[in-house]
Formats: structure tokens, sequence, C-alpha cells
């Protein structure tokens, strides 16, 4: 069972432009560079997100079906309160996700994605958990909170009541205008929660990303209800010396251990520098003289996901 338990939709109208705007840079300078063009933020837009567009997933699910990805965890982000609404609100953000996923049952898993300071927003998780089928939360409190703040607890606790897990984003994030707060995103600050509310099971996205590995790691090694994804780590897996990336892959599983794993994407963007069939291989079939065992990688692949997502018989 391969689980990719991080990606995102390409729809229209989902990103208030003034995200848009800021985040474009960061993100065609990251293009730029991995594949060596000059391509501006505007052809960027047009040529290379444009044709991604896919709201209700169709062409995600073909991807899958080309790489042997069995299932996928799809959520939006909830920038509202920051940004501004985007012309389709995070509500019903929520609601286009639960659709997709219902359209392609068994294979797509939607998460909440919510921002806990929302007027309104513990009804709508209610509807979305026991109407639309939606699993687990995604939390992205560069927004502006602490995620160990006592606003986020409510989502705490119906993460706990419900037994579905929190999708926290942890790393850095691209360019705005007002800009994301790197702070609140910090993995130390989500192990705190972690440790206030240990029936509660949280993946923290990215394993912290570039700076902060080693933070999410140790909050995976310490707290048993914390996991890590590896969405975004297809850069270095590129980019590296193969024996670096597995090296450091060799570090994080004797840490934190396997089960403590998961595969992810983070897509579209990152497909793009290394497609998803590539990213599979990567844990299919190593290129390395570092050791993994079998069950070690069915486990990353999709083993830890079973069990965090409660897919288990
Ligand atoms: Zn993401």
């Amino acid at each position: 069972m391969i689980i990719d338990v991080h990606r995102h939709l390409v729809a229209k109208d989902t990103v208030q432009g003034h995200y848009i705007r800021g985040a474009q840079k960061s993100f065609v300078m990251m293009y730029n560079k991995s594949h060596k063009t000059n391509v501006s933020p505007r052809d960027f837009t047009d040529n290379v997100i444009r044709p991604l567009i896919d709201p209700h997933a169709d062409n995600i699910v073909e991807e899958m079906d080309a790489a042997g990805v069995d299932k996928t965890v799809i959520f939006a982000v909830d920038y509202g309160l920051l940004f501004g609404e985007a012309p389709i609100g995070a509500f019903d953000q929520n609601k286009l996700y639960s659709e997709a996923a219902k359209r392609h049952e068994n294979r797509l898993i939607p998460f909440i994605a919510i921002d806990p300071r929302r007027k309104g927003a513990v009804k709508h998780c209610e509807q979305a958990y026991h109407e639309w089928g939606m699993k687990g939360f995604k939390l992205h409190a560069g927004v502006g909170y602490m995620p160990d703040d006592p606003c986020c607890y409510w989502v705490y606790e119906k993460a706990a009541e419900w037994g579905i897990p929190i999708m926290a984003h942890t790393g850095g994030s691209p360019n705005s205008v007002p800009p994301l707060r790197w702070e609140c995103s910090r993995p130390a600050y989500f192990a705190t929660a972690a440790a206030r509310f240990p029936e509660v099971k949280f993946i923290f996205a990215h394993c912290g990303d570039f700076a902060w590995w080693q933070e999410a790691v140790q909050a995976a090694a310490w707290l048993p209800n914390v996991y890590v994804d590896l969405s975004l780590w297809q850069k270095p897996y590129v980019k590296w010396p193969k024996a670096r990336f597995y090296q450091w892959l060799r570090d994080i599983i004797d840490i934190a251990g396997a089960d403590k794993i998961m595969f992810a994407t983070d897509a579209p963007y990152p497909n793009l520098m290394c497609p998803l069939k590539e990213w599979v291989k990567a844990f299919t079939d190593p290129q390395t003289d570092f050791r993994f065992t079998k069950e070690e990688m069915d486990m990353i692949l999709g083993g830890t996901a079973m069990k965090v997502l409660g897919l288990e018989g």
C-alpha cells in the first residue's frame, strides 16, 4: 500500500490575489533554480500552473495510477483571515475537496483546512466531519496564531473526540504581504501542543523543512503521537548526491523510527521537480549502499499512514 499523505488540488478562485502575487515570486524563483530557466512570474502562471488546474482531481488519480500510489490525502490551506477571503471561501473549499474525494472514493482522503479563529468554524467542521466524511484537520499556523495557543484547543479536542489526525504545516513559507509568520510554523510549538493532547496524532508536514527537520524528528522521537511527512524532500533527493539523501533518511529512521515517517509530496509544485513516479521509486528501489529493510520502506510508503489514518483492518 502506497499512500501520499499530503497533496493539494489546483482549482480556480481558491487563492486570494494578495497571496498569489507574493507567493509566486518564491515559487518561480525555486522553479527557475531547479530547472535552470528564467521564466517570468506571469509565464509561470500561464504555462506552468494553469495546465495543472484539476478541481475534480481526475488528473491526480491518473498520476497516482501511473506511479502506483493507492491513496492520497488532500486538503486546502485556510489563508482567509490573513489575506482576505478567496472568491471560493474556506468552507466552500473544504466542500470542494470532500466532493473530489467522493468522486474518487477509496482513492482520495480529504482533510478539513481550518483557521481555528474563524467564526462558525466549529459548526462547519462538525458538518465536514459528520456529513461530508472528512478525515483529519489541516492547520497552517503561519497565518497568525501559535499552535499551542488556547484558540486551537477546540480543534485538538474535536480531533481527539473523532479520532482523526492533525496535519500541521511545519517549515518555511513563501513571500507574501502581509507576511506569513514563520515562527508559528516551528515544530517546537506544535510539539508543545502535541504533548498537551497526547491522544491526538499530529503529522508534522515537510518534516520541519530544511532548517527544522531536527526539531521535527526530535518531537517524533520523544512524543508517541507525533509523526512526520516527507513532502518537499524531493528537492534534496534530486539535488543532493544520493548518498547524502539516503544518509539523512537513515538518520531520521534511526532517530524516530520508520513507524513515525510517511511518504508525501505536497503536490503540485514539488512534482514538477521530481515526478511522482520517481519519488515513489526513491523508496521502492533505493539506489544506495545504505541499508534499508523492506519493512522500513513499506512502513514509510504506507504502513505508518494506515495506522495514523485508521485504515488498518
Ligand atoms: Zn502543503
